[in-house]
């Protein structure tokens, strides 16, 4: 047991993850005497996960537009402490860093020079450690009291406070010893955080539990029972970063491709969205880094808002050029007298090319369009063309279906399947200088419960880092 001394701040942090993790190790470097409560058997584990596994810990293109949620909050988060305070401090803490630039992006993706997600993790363990703090696993809380005569309170004739307060002893295990300690008149704390491995007293709260994305490592809404008794709101957890689901049959064809594409979204509701990336598609969602940056909006859909994505398959060619491309496979395949189709997947990936034929035979069946094609075969479409004037018809929209095809998006991947959440603790109930509540005084709160949500990136760790620091820099204050 360690000697108490009642002139440390003593910070309990509920959450030991990649912003309680970086919480604690703030609040040591100012001197005060830090707990990491985690309910899980390790901290961590979800960073294990991130970039998959190489962890993408921050991003030099830091900017608020990469958030959604409070503007004003954000920004100012963000100039408290941003990419470059994150690459000094891990550097710090021994990590070197790497940079990965994808197409389309003047960004720079930082990622650990060993390439594991596990040197992010340890360094910020080895520095806890160094700096003497605790972390305690394998511990769930019950319950938190609030005591407002915090410090001020003396023990009254009996030596006994009035006030239905525990002070835990520092292994946070025997009530009895704590109880003792505090009738001998020491000081009181302002939390009393009871769990089933005892009671653990604190000057300040910080909480860093996460959000419900991938529920598997430990984050999984438990503490928001906590967070309600002790005041404050929160806008339900929706999934974020995750798939878009479609029944379109046209998904069946193109499972399996990764192809760049500029992806627009059309929600009801929120409006328009464009971004360029590699899009995934599946046999019933389409993900990819794009669509999962879009994902935040299906909660929507709950509304009755429909959502619909736009793809544009060839962003480098213009209609007219796309139009020129398809005719050119139109001709040589009247030329070779090779099947249409298998000309057109000489540029574009198999499933796609099968997809749009498809589609013009289909509607020229319905009769809502006029093929351009003598003969269909059962694989696809024959040429040569009845006449030029349907031809030139059938190539136009072709192109038209490569440079927009619209998939009805009828809901989002689950939770287990999200890398973060939409929703959260209100920030307007948080102070944005400190990650103080403005509800409860000594509470903080850092990381993903904050209702603020990043795009893909190295943008959602710098939440964590950013709102870990602040919130655990100023409670140790
Ligand atoms: C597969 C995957 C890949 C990702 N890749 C990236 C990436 O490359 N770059 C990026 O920026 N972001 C990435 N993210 C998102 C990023 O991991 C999170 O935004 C970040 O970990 C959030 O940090 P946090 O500390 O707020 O929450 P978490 O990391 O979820 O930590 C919360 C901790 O609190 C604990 N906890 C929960 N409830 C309680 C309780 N009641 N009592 C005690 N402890 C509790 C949990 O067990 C957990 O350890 C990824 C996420 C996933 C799932």
């Amino acid at each position: 047991m360690r000697n108490e001394d009642s002139s440390v701040n003593k910070i309990v942090v509920i959450g030991g993850g990649a912003a309680g993790l970086m919480a604690a190790y703030a609040a040591l470097n100012h001197g005060a005497q830090v707990t990491v409560l985690e309910h899980t058997d390790k901290p961590g584990t979800k960073l294990l996960l991130t970039g998959n596994g190489s962890c993408n810990f921050t991003n030099s293109e830091m900017l608020p537009e990469h958030y959604s949620g409070d503007r004003s909050f954000i920004e100012s988060v963000l100039s408290m402490f941003g990419y470059e305070d994150t690459l000094g401090l891990f550097e710090g803490l021994g990590v070197q860093h790497t940079e990965k630039r994808y197409r389309f992006s003047d960004a720079r993706y930082i990622y650990p020079l060993s390439g594991e997600a596990a040197s992010i993790r340890n360094a910020l363990l080895y520095g806890i450690e160094r700096l003497n703090g605790r972390v305690v696993t394998g511990v769930n809380t019950e319950s938190i009291s609030v005591n407002d005569k915090h410090s001020l309170s003396e023990p009254d004739t009996a030596g006994r406070s009035s006030l239905s307060c525990f002070a835990a002893d520092d292994d946070g295990v025997s009530e009895a010893a704590a109880e003792q300690s505090y009738v001998k008149g020491k000081c009181l704390r302002r939390f009393s955080i009871f769990t089933d491995k005892g009671t653990f007293e604190a000057d300040e709260l910080i909480i860093a539990a996460g959000s419900n994305a991938a529920p598997e490592t430990g984050s999984d809404s438990s503490v928001y029972p906590l967070i309600r008794q002790l005041g404050h709101g929160f806008k339900t957890f929706t999934p974020a970063l995750c798939a878009l689901h479609s029944a379109d049959c046209a998904l069946a064809l193109l499972k399996g491709i990764r192809h760049d594409c500029t992806v627009t979204l059309e929600a009801e509701d929120a409006g328009s969205f464009t971004q360029r990336g590699e899009v995934q598609f599946n046999s019933n969602n389409i993900s990819g880094i794009p669509v999962m940056n879009f994902s935040r909006y299906a909660a929507a859909l709950k509304n009755g808002c429909r959502l619909t994505l736009t793809v544009d398959f060839l962003p480098d060619l213009s209609f007219d050029e796309t139009v020129g491309m398809i005719k050119r496979c139109a001709v040589l395949s009247g030329e070779s007298g090779r099947n249409f189709e298998d000309m057109l997947k000489l540029s574009l990936p198999s499933g796609l090319a099968k997809v749009v034929c498809k589609a013009v035979i289909g509607e020229a069946k319905a009769g809502t369009f006029t093929a351009g094609f003598s003969e269909e075969l059962s694989d696809g479409v024959y040429l040569p063309v009845k006449s030029r004037g349907a031809a030139n018809e059938t190539c136009a929209r072709i192109a038209a279906l490569l440079k927009g095809m619209r998939f009805s998006i009828n809901g989002s991947a689950k939770f287990s399947r999200a890398q973060t959440c939409a929703g959260g603790v209100p920030t307007d109930e948080i102070d944005k200088e400190s990650m103080e509540s403005k509800l409860c005084k000594g509470l903080y709160f850092a990381g993903e419960l904050i209702d603020v949500d990043g795009d893909c990136g190295g943008y959602n760790l710098q939440w964590a880092w950013s709102t870990g620091f602040i919130a655990g820099s100023s409670a140790a204050g």
